[in-house]
């Protein structure tokens, strides 16, 4: 009979801990510092890969766990740690999530490796898809890819904007338009490789929250990248294409279906990072509730504040559930028919704004200052409901799903 358990067992509860060990000890003690300094926190990297949190061998073996709870557990405790710099260790795993769901067996052990780099030496990758006109309308990308078939060689011209790790990055996966007829369903990935001529970095932004984290403009132009860069290969793109134009004919709706399975996969992992940005934020007001006296006693005394943490300790349970059930459905293979992977991101994220903005009032004026982490969370929480699809864009999902209708 199939076991039904909602506890974690003891092999995921040791992980667990040991990586909890790190966000406390390592990651949030320097919270502060690489937030002020807008940077990318290298040496907090460099102590992540010493102990074995920043490799691909972790992230798959957290990814393989059959109850499909490895990584939102690992992006909650990193996260619950610091967003900016969790998001700066975890950064590189999109673009090595692009080559892994596209690239051949060589591809994955060629360029996977060098995006991490080595304890002495650590890398980071960039992962380039939104434009500055194409941000949730990811058909209207313009980067172009055109082949030079007598060189066999991909050249790419366009601007990224928004790349986490863009321009500091040493493998860059851009993705890029083959066939401007056929909107989203033209586009291939691509391996820019390390000191590459042609990609530059643009404007590196200054940032409301995650700014330990490096976001930056990606330009290309004229970018050369040798026939063995697109990602799957030729031969499997030119078959992707003709399939995509005959169903294009026919309405192409289950090429659309496909890639939705992906991102339902994909985006319950940031729901776990906002999951531990929310309880890092509810802990602080917690224990300050506990503390802090007014007229006498603790302010937890009032039901007015007490209730808050109720219901913020409620939201973010909740929105854990919701982030493990999309986690172990991808895992399993189950179908999202209730788009629950976009369900779950929207939840947690809109969570981690709420919970984090009720830490602020909570810690009162203290909670206002940078002396105090909580405003630094409510900065960070911003993100979860932008990236990765914004919030607007999850209820459209969810909804299209549950109607079957193209709302718009
Ligand atoms: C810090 C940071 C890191 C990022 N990292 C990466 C990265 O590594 N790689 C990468 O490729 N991208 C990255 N992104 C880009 C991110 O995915 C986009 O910002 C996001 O998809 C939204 O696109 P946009 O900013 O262009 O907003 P827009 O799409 O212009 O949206 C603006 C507003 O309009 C709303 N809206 C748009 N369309 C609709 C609609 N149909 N219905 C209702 N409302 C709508 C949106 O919800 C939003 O509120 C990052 C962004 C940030 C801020």
């Amino acid at each position: 009979m199939a076991e039904f358990t909602m506890e974690l067992n003891d092999e995921q509860k040791e992980v667990r801990d040991w990586l909890h060990g790190f966000a406390a000890d390592v990651i949030r003690p320097a919270a502060a510092e690489w937030d002020e300094r807008e940077e990318t926190p290298w040496p907090v990297i460099q102590e992540a890969a010493k102990v074995g949190i920043y490799s691909l061998d972790f992230y798959a073996q957290q990814y393989f766990d059959p109850t499909g709870l490895g990584i939102p557990m690992a992006m909650e405790e990193l996260f619950w740690g610091d967003a900016g710099i969790a998001l700066s260790i975890v950064g590189t795993g999109l673009a090595a999530v692009g080559v892994l769901a596209n690239g051949t067996e060589e591809q994955i052990g060629t360029w996977i490796p060098q995006m991490y780099g080595d304890v002495n030496d650590v890398k980071v990758a960039a992962f380039c898809s939104s434009e500055p006109d194409a941000g949730s309308d990811v058909a209207s990308m313009r980067t172009r890819a055109v082949y030079d078939e007598a060189k066999d060689e991909w050249v790419l011209n366009g601007t990224k904007t928004w790349a986490t790790n863009g321009g500091i990055a040493g493998v860059h996966v851009v993705v890029a338009v083959v066939d401007p007829g056929l909107g989203s369903k033209g586009h291939a990935s691509f391996i820019v490789p390390p000191g590459t001529p042609g990609l530059s970095q643009g404007q590196k932004f200054k940032k409301h929250g995650i700014r330990a984290s490096h976001t930056a403009e990606v330009v290309l132009e004229d970018v050369r990248v040798p026939g063995s860069c697109l990602l799957g290969g030729k031969e499997k793109l030119d078959e992707r294409l003709a399939r995509a134009r005959e169903r294009a004919a026919k309405g192409g709706e289950r090429v659309k279906n496909a890639a939705m399975a992906t991102f339902e996969a994909s985006r319950p992992a940031v729901g776990a990072m906002a999951v531990g940005t929310a309880r890092a934020a509810y802990e602080e007001a917690l224990e300050y509730a506990r503390t802090r006296e007014q007229f006498g006693r603790p302010i937890i005394d009032n039901q007015g504040v007490a209730f808050q943490l109720a219901d913020m300790r409620t939201q973010i349970d909740a929105a854990r559930l919701l982030v493990w059930r999309a986690s172990w459905m991808a895992v399993t293979g189950r179908k999202f028919e209730n788009a629950e992977g976009s369900m779950s991101k929207l939840f947690a994220s809109e969570t981690a704004k709420k919970v984090t903005a009720q830490a602020i009032q909570i810690l009162g004026g203290n909670g206002y200052t940078r002396e105090y982490p909580v405003e630094r969370m409510h900065r960070d929480a911003a993100i979860y409901t932008i990236f990765e699809g914004t919030s607007e864009i999850q209820r459209l999902v969810i909804a299209r799903t549950l109607s079957g209708l193209p709302i718009r």
